[in-house]
């Protein structure tokens, strides 16, 4: 099974593209890469980032598609219009069948802001009703939705209005609400449904919302329905958060292979 990452990079090895690689790994899947960005980075913060140009990450998404069968595939890190429009016309042309999971990252989990453009529109317009599932976090889902989240019967409206908008499927990662800290909510057109979680006292954690997204583009590309591939996906992460270790001064590092110790 082929999954595709068209992500960042990420020096410091948790999040962005090495991070969907460990993880596509982990499900027993062959990962592909594709680069829109590098950074400079370690667990402390974003030093620098360089965005890969159009006619590079066009070349890259050809040399891809014209010679693998891909089953699956996930976005993260789009830093410009110009990349959002190349991967919403590879999706449009070539693979427009097999599931897209989309987490529309704008910052690193330091806070460091990883978009200079305003990306917004162009994400809701092009890529976004091309993705079988959009997975913003808080502050993601309110710029895209235009809606201060509060509370969890707030992220659920942010949701609503995310297919108002023309998405398919919003999975909101509550994380950032103090109210809670492990409970999602995945709006689809007919349902809303609350995906708990067990709350986990830990210090900031490098890479978790690209893992969960490789993670259900992971499960999608199994042929397992979308509901039972975030739950899925969610645990998968809770482990790997449970076990995650301190690689730098920084945040910890998610564990995918737990032998490693
Ligand atoms: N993409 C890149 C290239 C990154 O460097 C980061 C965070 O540093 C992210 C995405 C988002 O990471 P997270 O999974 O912690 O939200």
């Amino acid at each position: 099974m082929n999954i595709l990452t068209i992500a960042g990079s990420d020096s410091s090895g948790g999040a962005g593209i090495q991070g969907d690689l460990q993880t596509i790994v982990a499900h027993g899947a062959n990962p592909l890469t594709v680069v829109t960005a590098i950074t400079a980075q370690n667990s402390k913060s974003v030093e620098s980032i360089q965005v890969v140009d159009k006619r590079l990450l066009s070349q890259q998404l050809k040399a891809v598609a014209e010679d693998f069968r891909l089953h699956g595939i996930k976005t993260g890190l789009l830093p410009t219009v110009a990349s959002i429009e190349e991967v919403a016309a590879f999706r449009r042309s070539h693979n427009i069948d097999i599931p897209l999971v989309s987490d529309p990252v704008l910052s690193a989990g330091t806070g460091d802001e990883l978009v200079s453009e305003n990306i917004l529109d162009i994400y809701m317009s092009e890529l976004m009703p091309l993705a079988t599932l959009i997975t913003p976090n808080v502050l993601e889902a309110e710029k895209l939705s235009g809606r201060r989240i509060d509370s969890l019967s707030d992220v659920a409206t942010a949701g609503v209005e995310l297919i108002r908008r023309g998405a398919s499927a919003v999975l909101i990662k509550g994380g950032h609400l103090s109210e809670n800290n492990a409970t999602d909510v995945l709006v689809t057109e007919t349902q809303e449904i609350l995906i708990e979680g067990e709350s986990l006292e830990t210090e900031n954690v490098h890479g978790t919302g690209c893992a969960l997204a490789s993670a259900i583009a992971c499960r999608l590309a199994k042929h397992e329905d979308l509901e039972s591939a975030v739950r899925g996906a969610k645990d998968y992460v809770r482990q790997a958060i449970k076990e995650a270790f301190r690689l730098g001064c920084g945040s910890l590092y998610l564990q995918h292979f737990p032998a490693n110790g």
